[in-house]
């Protein structure tokens, strides 16, 4: 066997399926096991993953990988994770906890700043500092209000007193609770905020000396760098162990003898009295057959993947409920499971949804499944394998996450990876006309007892019981404590108020290991594109290596819309790629566009435009389309036949996606309520803003509910406003196309495309005239839960600000530093945001899952003050500098690259502007910085507000003609 710096090579293959070279070594003195793919990617990805299950609720694991990011031996600062936040180029910086495991991975496309982010990360997971007061901040602690009551607090205990508010979250985790009972699955990693305050100090302390050893740990590397400088880096941590056995084996779930049912409460709004959810929820063999997994990936395609997918149909078209409930299948955990299900049925209706679901599925089993539905299903599957197009999240991770599935489980971490050989025997069986599928859908479901099906009923008492008895149990602990507990809580909280106060020494937040400018790139890299005109379209070419896929995108203006029907486009949107068409039902056309291409999707972009006026904007409804390079002519076919003959008629369907629409905004509402605020603030500053409000934010939904009426009462309207939109919207004149595809093959596509393009009308319409919301200064949204969303919107317009690349830099460093110190670290919020409108000067400051209203708003009032008057070290600066050089240059995948060129070509961001603001960033200095804080000082004396929480809460505060909404 070859050794290496302290490794044994336990394996050394070419993994064909991403043309990398996969080594698998152990660590001889520790038995850690590192996986090292070697492949050309610059956006390098290294992630060390422990195996750490839970016994309890209490949410050790969640609240240790908070923890171990807030100091360690090396790194003596308060947050080096946020630290490297502010100052590196990082594609991906984060931490998960998952079930049974806790991965921390981190990329970079830069070598150097990848080391140091390596660095600091196993100087964290190794060597953590985690003092108690970091416990009490990042789990839980007693605070005495000011008004002498005892209080809780802590960011994890925050955070998941979110997630329990959120009906959908409540689902999934209790499917899986109760699917795995006797497991460590059948506890909340995450920790119930029930359960949370029981956890000690030395059970967290006790929890990382267990499970974070390097005999504990998987590591894994992908990328274009040196493999064996990983391993020099990993010995150097790991040669300061020595293996001793860690007992973190998850155990297998006894299967069921029968099936089980269960009730829960969830915590409803009033106007969600009558609606509760559905999941019915098998337990499946083991992750590690891929076989297995992959027909199962299928069959779940089939059953639910589609609109048209039979069993999704069923449910929908039941009438029973408004919207699919369920993950689907799930692979992350030893066992898989399957789930489905209804949102929005009657609190009584579990039941018939279970039996509806048994009865389709013995149904399918019987007649078999559609064949053409097969087809789509394996070539979904297959295109997403082969594409591999994990968006903005590094593909090195998603390699690494999929690894896990079985190495965890001491399996072998390649199997996972390797699809070209199981997904050839599965397409050779089902050629073969073996029921492949049937017999599945027959084992693993029809005939499976090892079934749950949990029922959520709606309880609008559920939050203030909640509320009420929390309040109780810390009342009676207040009067249980005697002057020495009092005491010490008070101590705990000075010394926690002092710790988040002082600010790290110089010395110590100088060994964060930093780029320097000299190390950014003075320019931009360019997307290549090359514009042409075709039959009077403006069509721009982006020649790059895509592997074989072409992204077309289809950008239709929407100027043309009467003002009237401005709220409908995005529904129209999609009634095109479901309803069908005169030559195609909606099953057919939706098989279709599964089997033959990668998937067709819509966009509404709405954005203001550089050098306009502050009503300028761009509004365009974008269809992105994918196929390989040979199938290019069906997708044009498909898209064709969609924008030119979709039969509006299908009311019901149409009916369908009304609902479905206005129940998942309305779910919405509450675990996204920053979104909401945000797009609700925005509104009232430009007409991007206002139509972007009128088309996905709260004005939306109000609309839905309109329409979902109107759809009853006078569908032939509904048609012909569907009809007028065609009209307007699908034609030739002034629509842009972009197509991104190697370079060899962009002279035939562009060829097939221009073909297509002739086919499209001829028509023009005038521009029409749109009004702009008028909304009041402050608005409170009623929602049921027990955090708040806070937001503050200021228009730096109206103070006379004029953009300057260093105002990112500051905004940037305000959400890492102010904000994060401010409104998370103190204020105990999950997250805080700003974000600055480089176009048109908005600026909106946004809270997410806090515990304080008015507090929170104050913090944001004072954030020009906190500019004007701060000071900031020249190594602060280069690292808020180094920040926003990695957001202005993040890494992107081709079709990514494609379309934000098209995008910045439509809205008129430049060569020219993007260059200036570039150096802007690279020159920011205390001085604008400073300039900035008073545009926002001065802007800040006509702030808008839009806060969302409970009604409770709305009524107490202070913000005066505070306008309340109740839409739940
Ligand atoms: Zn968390």
């Amino acid at each position: 066997m070859s050794r290496i710096h302290g490794f044994t090579i336990l394996r050394d293959e070419p993994l064909v399926e991403y043309a990398a070279r996969a080594v698998l070594y152990r660590h001889e003195r520790t038995g850690a096991e590192v996986l090292s793919l070697s492949l050309d990617d610059a956006n390098k990805v290294f992630g060390v993953a422990f195996r750490t299950p839970p016994a309890n609720s209490t949410g050790v694991p969640h609240i240790l990988e908070h923890s171990v990011l807030c100091g360690s031996r090396k790194y003596p600062v308060k947050e080096p994770f946020v630290e490297l936040l502010k100052g590196s180029l990082h594609t991906f910086l984060n931490a998960f906890t998952y079930p049974d495991k806790t991965c921390y991975p981190v990329a970079s496309t830069n070598l150097r700043d990848f080391y140091n982010l390596v660095d600091v990360y196993l100087d964290a997971v190794f060597f953590p500092s985690i003092p108690r007061h970091v416990f009490l901040q990042e789990g839980w602690h007693f605070e005495w209000a000011e008004s002498g009551e005892l209080t809780r607090s802590g960011v994890v205990f925050n955070e998941m007193k979110g997630v329990y508010s959120s009906p959908d979250s409540v689902l999934g985790e209790f499917s899986q609770r109760l699917l795995f009972p006797d497991t460590t699955y059948g506890v909340d990693s995450g920790g119930d905020p029930k359960v949370i305050p029981s956890l000690t100090y030395e059970e967290f302390k006790a929890f990382h000396a267990s499970y974070y050893h390097p005999s504990n740990a998987r590591v894994f590397f992908s990328g274009d760098d040196d493999p064996t400088q990983r391993l020099r880096l990993l010995d150097a941590y790991f040669s300061q162990f020595d293996a001793r056995p860690v007992d973190s084996h998850v155990a297998l779930q006894k299967p069921f003898k029968t099936p089980r049912t269960t009730q829960m409460p969830y915590a409803a709004a009033p106007g969600q009295a009558d609606r509760g959810f559905v999941t019915v929820n098998w337990l499946l063999p083991e992750a590690a057959d891929q076989d297995l997994a992959l027909t199962l990936d299928v069959l779940e395609h089939v059953l639910i993947g589609l609109p048209s997918s039979p069993l999704r149909k069923a449910l929908l078209d039941s009438g029973l409920g408004e919207d699919l409930a369920g993950g689907g299948l799930e692979t992350e955990l030893r066992q898989m499971v399957f789930s489905t299900g209804l949102k929005g049925i009657k609190p009584d209706a579990g039941a018939a949804v279970e039996t509806l679901i048994c009865d389709t599925l013995a149904g399918l089993a019987k007649t078999g499944l559609p064949a053409d539905a097969v087809e789509a299903g394996v070539n979904a599957l297959e295109f997403s394998l082969r594409e591999n197009n994990t968006g903005s999240f590094p593909r090195g991770l998603s390699m690494m996450l999929r690894a896990l599935t079985t190495w965890l489980h001491d399996g072998d971490p390649l199997t996972p990876l390797r699809f070209s050989d199981p997904l050839g025997r599965l397409k050779k069986r089902l050629a073969a006309g073996e029921p492949v599928l049937e017999t599945a859908l027959k084992t693993y479901l029809l005939d499976n007892p090892h079934r749950v099906t949990l029922t959520l009923v709606p309880d609008t008492e559920l939050d203030a019981r909640r509320v009420a008895a929390e309040k109780e149990e810390l009342a009676a602990v207040a009067a249980g404590l005697d002057a020495a507990g009092q005491a010490a809580i008070k101590a705990d909280q000075e010394a926690l108020q002092r710790f988040q106060e002082t600010p790290d020494a110089p010395e110590d937040l100088a060994r964060i290991p930093s780029l320097t400018l000299a190390d950014l790139p003075r320019e931009e890299t360019r997307i290549p594109q090359q514009e042409e005109n075709r039959a009077g379209v403006q069509m721009l070419l982006h020649p790059l290596e895509t592997n074989g896929i072409a992204y077309l995108d289809l950008a239709f203006p929407l100027a043309g819309v009467p003002d009237r029907l401005v709220p409908l486009v995005p529904l129209f949107g999609r009634a095109l790629l479901e309803l069908g068409t005169d030559r195609h039902d909606a099953t057919t056309l939706t098989r279709r566009i599964a089997a033959k291409t990668g998937g067709i999707y819509r966009e509404a972009l709405i954005s203001s435009v550089f050098a306009g006026n502050p009503d300028g904007l761009a509004a365009r409804l974008i269809f992105r389309g994918k196929a390989t390079v040979d199938k290019v002519p069906e997708l044009l076919d498909i898209l064709d036949e969609i924008l030119t003959a979709t039969d509006f008629g299908n009311q019901e369907r149409f009916s369908q996606m009304v609902v479905e629409g206005k129940s998942r905004m309305e779910r919405q509402l509450a675990p996204a309520g920053h979104v909401t605020a945000s797009n609700r603030l925005r509104a009232r500053y430009t007409m991007a803003g206002s139509v972007a409000e009128r088309m996905r934010g709260l004005s939306q939904l109000l609309y839905l509910r309109e329409l979902a009426e109107r759809v009853k009462t006078d569908y032939a309207g509904v048609r012909r406003d569907l009809e007028t939109l065609r009209e307007v919207v699908l034609a030739r004149s002034e629509t842009m196309v972009g197509l991104t595809a190697s370079a060899n093959a962009m002279g035939g596509l562009e060829t097939a495309v221009t073909g297509f393009l002739d086919r499209l009308p001829a028509t023009t319409t005038a521009p029409a005239t749109w009004e702009r919301l008028s909304l009041p200064e402050a608005e409170g949204i009623a929602i049921p839960a027990q955090v708040h969303y806070v937001g503050l919107g200021l228009d730096l317009a109206k103070v006379g600000w004029t953009f300057d690349g260093a105002d990112l830099v500051a905004a940037r460093y305000l959400r890492m530093a102010y904000l994060w110190d401010r409104v998370r670290v103190r204020g105990g919020a999950y997250g805080a945001f700003c974000s600055l409108d480089r176009i048109t000067g908005q600026t909106v400051f946004l809270s997410y899952r806090d515990p304080n209203t008015d507090a929170t708003i104050e913090v944001f009032r004072q954030t020009g003050r906190y500019l004007m008057d701060a000071t900031f070290s020249d190594e602060e600066m280069t690292r808020a500098v180094i920040g926003a050089i990695g957001d202005i240059d993040a890494h992107m995948l081709p079709d990514a690259k494609g379309h934000v060129a098209m995008v910045r070509r439509l809205i008129g961001d430049t060569a020219p502007l993007r260059a200036a603001m570039r150096a802007q960033v690279l020159a920011a200095d205390v001085r604008r910085f400073r300039q900035f804080g008073e545009a926002l000082d001065a802007a800040a004396r006509q702030a808008s507000i839009v806060v969302l929480g409970p009604t409770p809460s709305l009524d107490a505060m202070t913000v005066p003609n505070l306008t309340r909404v109740d839409v739940l």
